[in-house]
């Protein structure tokens, strides 16, 4: 299996009716970056720069953030790489900052909430990526954006910092694109305000399902009780696609979903050219997406999702042409 996957690396990804799908991995620390060679991928989809922080035993200086951040975009070369700002709070606790007690820390302060109310935290890190990007490309998105004004806001943040560092005298990034992380459901019906301001978005599947089917990820009696491949989620997944090819902006998909070679057919069969991995999925999906005609299995699904048949489940179906194929 593995020499087999081995053998595709250097393979272009396209579906077996033409379709090009861009496959990034999802990385978060140096030892990560390997990857990138062994895989072929298209760049790093989401660079989750909180696992710096998680863990260094204190608050990692802006010039060990510079260090990591340039290390990354040097070993990229010239494929893409997304920064995800810091995605602290909730499941994802720093132990050296004074911990505040939530009732709901998945809902709670963390994230951009709280890189925007604890402004010198996010400022300092969009300096040292903005330092590291000098005279190169830099994407950086925002997790947990519930509303286009926190977007706003930080896209500010990132303008205030250019502003700063030209002034200062430094070789800034020849070009900073911004994005949103779509994990907050309240997004769903902001899309056409939302879209036209960013760059890119990128749908954060795992919180997005979590929030949508009120059911904590962490928490083992629920996490699984649901089913992502369900009409409900597919639906919501669809129409970001939809919105997304609408206003003319790229989006991609960086949560579990798309590891498991079945999500990846969904998301593709809805309109998805753009997926991140966890790295160890490229080659299985990669596999099964050179197969794949992605018209025929929006055919075989797109029923279900336009009006509830019943019988058979999105899934049974999905499951049933994948073996068919
Ligand atoms: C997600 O929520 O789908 C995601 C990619 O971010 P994380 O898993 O780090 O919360
Ligand atoms: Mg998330």
């Amino acid at each position: 299996r593995q020499a087999q996957y081995q053998a595709l690396r250097d393979k272009p990804c396209v579906t077996k009716d033409g379709h090009e799908i861009a496959l990034h991995l999802n990385a978060g620390l140096l030892v990560d970056l390997p990857h990138i060679e062994e895989t072929g991928a298209a760049g790093i989809g989401l660079f989750r720069t909180e696992l710096q922080f998680m863990v260094a035993p204190t608050f990692p200086r802006i010039g060990e953030q510079l260090a990591l951040y340039r290390a990354v975009l040097e070993t990229a070369g010239a494929k893409p790489v997304t920064f995800r700002t810091l995605d602290i709070g909730g499941d994802k606790v720093l132990p050296y900052m004074s911990a505040f007690e939530e009732e709901n820390p998945a809902m709670g302060w963390r994230a951009i909430r709280l890189g925007l109310d604890r402004p010198g935290l996010m400022r300092s890190q969009i300096r040292a990526l903005l330092r590291a990007a000098s005279g190169k490309a830099l994407r950086v998105m925002f997790p947990m954006v519930a509303d286009v004004s926190e977007f706003e806001q930080g896209k500010l943040m990132v303008e205030h910092e250019l502003t700063y560092l030209r002034r200062h005298g430094h070789t800034l990034p020849e070009r900073v694109e911004i994005g949103v992380m779509v994990e907050v459901p309240s997004l769903l019906f902001q899309l056409d305000d939302l879209l036209p301001r960013v760059d890119f978005l990128s749908v954060g599947s795992n919180d997005l399902f979590q929030f949508l089917y009120a059911a904590d990820r962490g928490n083992s009696r629920v996490a699984e009780r649901y089913d992502p491949i369900s009409a409900p989620f597919v639906r919501a997944l669809r129409l970001i696609a939809r919105k997304g090819r609408e206003h003319r902006k790229p989006v991609t998909l960086c949560g579990e979903l798309a590891s498991k070679p079945i999500g990846a057919l969904t998301l593709v069969a809805i309109g998805y050219r753009s997926l991140s991995l966890t790295p160890s999925a490229v080659g299985p999906v990669k596999s099964m997406l050179l197969d794949l005609d992605a018209e025929k299995a929006l055919a075989t699904i797109g029923p279900l999702l336009d009006h509830s048949e019943t019988g058979m489940t999105l899934r049974q179906r999905i499951e049933s042409f994948a073996s068919s194929e």
